[in-house]
């Protein structure tokens, strides 16, 4: 389908483990939006041994949030570049990063369009996270409860092993899920009292909590556009 191009300006949250990042991906193809993922920004950074990399990476490792000010700035420069519109998924996760996004908006002119939220309970997170497994060569990800790689520990694609993401592993998984319900979850109180809070029950298949978050989409957003 070809995407139907608006200047939609979305913010995707939710627990570790929702399915962010893919239905990021589908929700950006679909409606041609710049997709904005903080979490891969800054494993770019690692990755390429940049000095924001070296100053950010023990953060990640520990499941805990990179400081206000490093992200803030982070995300604002890459949003200025922008053309049109974006989803923006990782951001914001504290209540001062979601005040200077709407302060870096207001200065712009700009608003947001929706918040939306994907839900799913503990016990599901963590079945679901600790068994996501990636391809370290070419960054195929797989899943061995929903999507196991067809030879055990290997990668379908280019045959090289599979590896979890470090932050993945069941203790770094509940400590960032504490850090979501300490630290992101008042985003919730905020964004509702903006009246741009939306929620989907993420506990479906992929290809249903993204026909129900498009649906939302074209029935909320784009109806009032
Ligand atoms: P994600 O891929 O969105 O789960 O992000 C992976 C990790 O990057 C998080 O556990 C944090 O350590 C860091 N991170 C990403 N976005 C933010 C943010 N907005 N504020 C603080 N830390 C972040």
């Amino acid at each position: 389908m070809s995407p139907q191009r608006k200047d939609l300006r979305i913010v995707i949250m939710g627990c570790p483990g929702a399915g962010k990042g893919t239905q990021a991906k589908r929700l950006c193809e679909r409606f041609g939006l710049a997709h904005l993922s903080t979490g891969d920004l800054l494993r770019a950074e690692i990755s390429n041994g940049t000095s924001l990399g070296r100053k950010v990476e023990d953060y990640l490792r520990r499941g805990s949030l990179v400081p206000d000010e490093i992200m803030v700035e982070l995300t604002c420069a890459k949003l200025d570049a922008v053309e049109g519109g974006w989803l923006l998924d990782g951001f914001p996760r504290t209540l001062p990063q979601a005040q200077e996004l709407q302060a870096f908006l207001v200065s712009n002119g700009r608003k947001l369009d929706m918040v939306l939220a994907l839900e799913l309970k503990e016990g599901v997170v963590i079945r679901r996270l600790t068994s996501r497994w990636s391809c370290p060569s070419c960054g195929e990800v797989f899943n061995l409860l929903t999507r196991p790689p067809a030879s055990a520990g290997k990668c379908d694609r280019c045959s090289a092993p599979l590896a979890q993401r470090p932050d993945d592993a069941e203790a770094t998984v509940r400590r960032r899920l504490m850090v979501y319900e300490d630290l992101t979850r008042p985003l919730v109180a905020y964004y509702r009292g903006e009246n741009l809070y939306e929620e989907v029950d993420a506990d479906r298949s992929m290809d249903e909590v993204s026909s129900a978050v498009a649906a939302l989409i074209e029935g909320t957003v784009l109806a009032r556009k």
